[in-house]
């Protein structure tokens, strides 16, 4: 899609630092990462989001899901991690290219408030 920065971003027309690529998927640093390390992880084919997308695309995205987060596991050592997709204007989507958050935690003052409780 022509007017999408993720497609620009895949195409190499808009920079950014790369963490991951394959044929089907790129991950890359957020511009404005929450915690260090903070990555997203896109389809290369323009998926607006989850309720639109093909369940071949799903399996390659998810398919490399573990390899990003160990990535960035090893990179920055964190001592967990969140990840999580918003879908829609209302949940919170600013780009309407699908994304998955990868976004590193480290203690808990790391500045996010986003937590949730396991017990
Ligand atoms: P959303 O709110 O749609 O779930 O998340 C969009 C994310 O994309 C935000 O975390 C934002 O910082 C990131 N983002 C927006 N524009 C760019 C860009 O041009 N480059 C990179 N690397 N990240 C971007
Ligand atoms: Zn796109």
């Amino acid at each position: 899609m022509s007017d999408c920065i993720f497609c620009k971003i895949i195409d190499g027309t808009i920079p950014s630092v790369k963490v991951y690529e394959d044929e089907n998927v790129y991950a890359f640093m957020d511009v404005a990462p929450l915690t260090k390390g903070h990555t997203l992880l896109i389809p290369k084919q323009h998926v607006k989001d989850l309720f639109e997308m093909p369940e071949e695309v799903a399996k390659n995205l998810y398919g490399a899901a573990p390899k990003i987060a160990n990535a960035i596991k090893s990179a920055f050592n964190p001592a967990g991690m969140n990840t999580l997709n918003n879908n829609d204007a209302f949940a919170g989507q600013t780009v309407f290219h699908y994304h998955l958050h990868f976004i590193p935690r480290y203690d808990e003052n790391d500045g996010l408030k986003v937590k949730w409780e396991t017990k």
